[in-house]
């Protein structure tokens, strides 16, 4: 590691792969053409620096998506599976964006695997289990592709790009992280960066706000919806890993913890969230004269959870330093 550091060290490196053409042709008839040499420099960097990634390229470019680079604010990239877009927020520098290109095209190889596009045909509690899988995922397999290409090439500005935005899961990769240098890329490194996911709290919030709460919960009244198609597909840990945690040679990352969705700390769900499912699924109950699976109800609160036993009226912090130093012994 420390040679390939000192190599690089104090050299401002451009991105290894070149923008003349694209070593994976996904179609980018809908880019400018200045859009169009951003993204082949993206394609390029990862294709020709890491075997996971362009596996990844691949998979978008045979499943027929099309890249379009447009600015935007609040997201990096987005995947539209039903109309095969794979959007890039072209306000997000080069090295973010191999970062979320890999992200991306994670979702897409998702989907050729089985994994639903759309979590709300899952009870509550599975499209949690479900999307926040698929996320930390995404985000294990892109600190993946950007450590391949540090291994090769000794460019580490992607992961470090990545690290300055989410410290948690760049952090749980790079702590099982042996030797930089080389390109192995362990169960551990990415069940590493796949906690991490779960540790950013504001994050994994965010998610459950924009999947459930403004995504799910409102989509089932759309007009053309079938209400009775929401909300019931059951799931479990295991098949959702097998699914969705899958290293190139197809066994899963987590093989060794195959219930490990069912942690508690990656079942929090927001107080907020179930009274707006409570309000929802009693409506679609009516409609359909169906019940609604409502596990939900028995997942921890975000709220108390991170809290722990200790609440307001819990004992003064003077007493608590004495508990815990009894403890200690
Ligand atoms: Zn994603």
């Amino acid at each position: 590691m420390d040679d390939l550091n000192t190599a690089y060290e104090g050299k401002a490196q451009p991105m290894p792969g070149g923008d003349e053409k694209p070593l994976v042709a996904i179609d980018m008839s809908f880019c400018m053409p200045a859009q169009k040499k951003r993204a082949t420099k993206i394609i390029n960097a990862i294709a020709e620096n890491s075997e996971l990634g362009r596996d990844l390229l691949e998979q978008a470019r045979k499943d027929g998506y099309k890249l379009i680079m447009i600015g935007a604010q609040g997201w990096a990239g987005q995947v539209d599976a039903d109309h095969k877009y794979l959007y890039l927020n072209a306000c997000e520098n080069d090295d973010y964006l191999v970062k979320t290109m890999a992200h991306e095209c994670r979702h897409i190889q998702q989907f050729a695997r089985g994994a639903e596009y759309d979590c709300s045909v899952y009870n509550i509690r599975d499209a949690l289990r479900f999307s926040r899988c698929k996320e930390a995922d995404a985000e294990a397999t892109a600190a993946a592709v950007c450590h391949e290409i540090r291994a090769k090439t000794g460019y580490d500005a992607p992961l470090k790009e990545f690290a300055k935005e989410h410290p948690e899961i760049v952090g749980g990769f790079e702590k099982a992280v042996k030797n930089p240098s080389s390109p192995v890329v362990t169960n551990e490194m990415m069940q590493g960066a796949f906690d991490g996911w779960y540790k950013e709290d504001a994050m994994v919030q965010t998610y459950e706000t924009g999947y459930i709460v403004k995504g799910a919960l409102n989509h089932c009244w759309d007009r053309e919806a079938d209400q009775s198609a929401y909300f019931r597909k059951k799931t479990t840990s295991a098949q959702i890993l097998k699914t969705v945690c899958a290293n190139k040679d197809g066994s899963c990352y987590w093989e060794n913890e195959l219930d490990t969705l069912n942690r508690p700390e990656r079942l929090l769900i927001s107080e907020a969230t179930v009274n707006r499912v409570d309000e929802v699924l009693g409506g679609l109950e009516k409609v359909t004269g169906k019940p609604l699976d409502r596990s939900y109800r028995d997942m921890p609160r975000r709220e108390t959870f991170r809290a722990g036993p200790v609440k307001e009226k819990g004992p003064s912090a003077a007493v608590l330093k004495t508990i815990a130093a009894r403890r200690a012994r």
